[in-house]
């Protein structure tokens, strides 16, 4: 990150450019394998290495790690969780070494947070293939995409139940058009409006069962808050590495601002932020690598550390001074990435409830653990299964 992706992504920036070889380059050293068997392409060595990764891929240029959960983890993780042994080999292998683009697309125009609930798009069965149509919106890449997860209505009639997942070649087949989205957020790495106008997918590329879809997105979502926490987590310490920096740099009355208290003060409150958001965020992935129920503490570090990147933003921010809203500094968009994560992946209000809804005993966050039927990949390898039936 420090050697091949900082002294470039500006240049990415400026020039809108999507840095192709870079990501194939970090799926190559193992950055977005880290969660999955060496069997898919993965380097096997678990969540909490998957969070360390991210994290410090965030630190040096949270721009780059945008497309981090469309390689290493929501999308393979869809995938992986519910595929068939041939889907999984098929797809998950390219994702993580970053030579196909991911995405995984849910959101649409009016459904955010309600995803279930207002989805519009609709997937219909035409002989071998299924027909999709509607719009989606902030599809993450979508722009890029060789193969992504998309979330469709098969039953209008049966509301959660009567939605699926498909996994998608936007490239290979008609009917995808992927329109960026003008944000304050990376211009090299985009999100996109999406228009599906009887987009083709094959009826093998249904993943899991029809009906299965929200909750296949669902399990992925939630390992997905822990890798997004810890992306939080990365942008609030390059706000404080980015603070420190300048408190040392910036003279006034003939000493640095970092030798005034009220300075000081807002350095050891991040430092204390970042260090208990740090201490969240990994005891969520060691939940995870374990196989133990992980919902509740991974909403929870998804909840604070989000919190903690918003909170350390505008502490920098102020460091800065008027600097802080100069362009050459990192800081100035740093802030627009500590929002993202408060919305991003459910958003802090989703969070709270369902941390409260846990701490009032009215719906237990890890009522599901154990119940999905779906692969882990710290726990199930995928492998086995395909040694089982050929051994039978
Ligand atoms: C840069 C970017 C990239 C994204 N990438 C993807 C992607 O790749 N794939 C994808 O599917 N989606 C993606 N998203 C969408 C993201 O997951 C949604 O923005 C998020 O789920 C929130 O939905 P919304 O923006 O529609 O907000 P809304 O759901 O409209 O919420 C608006 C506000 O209402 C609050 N609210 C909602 N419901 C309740 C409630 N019951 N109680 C109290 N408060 C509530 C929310 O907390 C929020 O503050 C992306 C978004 C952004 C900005």
């Amino acid at each position: 990150m420090r050697t091949e992706v900082a002294p470039v992504m500006d240049g990415f920036e400026e020039r809108h450019e999507f840095p192709r070889d870079l990501v194939a380059r970090a799926g190559a050293v193992g950055l977005y394998g880290a969660a999955f068997p060496e069997s898919v392409g993965g380097t096997d060595v678990g969540y909490v290495a998957a969070t360390v990764i991210q994290e410090e891929m965030s630190r040096i240029d949270v721009r780059f790690a945008a497309c981090n959960n469309q390689q290493g983890s929501t999308c393979p993780t869809c995938i992986y969780a519910a595929g068939t042994p041939e889907q999984v080999m098929k797809y998950v292998p390219g994702l993580v070494a970053g030579q196909t683009i991911g995405m995984m697309s849910l959101s649409e125009p009016g459904s955010g947070s309600d995803a279930a609930g207002a989805m519009k798009t609709t997937a219909r069965r035409d002989g071998d293939v299924y027909r999709i149509n509607g719009q989606k919106m902030w599809a993450s890449m979508a722009n890029q995409t060789d193969v992504g997860v998309l979330i469709a209505r098969t039953n209008a009639e049966a509301g959660i139940r009567g939605i699926s997942a498909f996994i998608v070649e936007p490239k290979k087949y008609p009917g995808f058009t992927a329109q960026p989205i003008d944000t304050i957020l990376s211009k090299a790495m985009r999100t996109n409006l999406v228009f599906l106008d009887d987009f083709v997918v094959p009826a093998e590329n249904l993943l899991g069962a029809e009906g299965q879809g929200f909750k296949i997105v669902m399990y992925a979502l939630q390992s997905g808050r822990v890798t997004i926490a810890a992306k939080a987590l990365g942008t609030a310490q390059a706000c404080l590495d980015e603070a420190v920096r300048y408190a040392n740099e910036r003279t006034i009355s003939g000493q640095p601002i970092g030798k005034f208290q009220m300075i000081q003060s807002d350095i050891a409150e991040m430092t204390a932020a970042i260090e208990a958001s740090r201490a969240l965020v990994y005891k969520a992935a060691y939940a995870m690598d374990h196989g133990a129920p992980f919902n509740r503490i991974a909403s929870i570090a998804k909840y604070q550390a989000a919190q903690t990147a918003k909170f350390c933003a505008e502490k920098a921010q102020q460091i800065f001074g008027g600097y802080g809203l100069a362009t050459e500094y990192k800081i100035s968009w740093l802030s627009a990435y500590a929002s993202l994560f408060v919305n991003g992946e459910g958003s802090a209000n989703i969070q709270k409830l369902l941390i409260a809804n846990d701490s009032l005993g009215y719906k237990s966050a890890d009522r599901h653990h154990g119940k999905t039927g779906f692969r882990n990949p710290r726990v199930n390898d995928v492998a086995d299964e395909v040694k089982d039936r050929v051994g039978s």
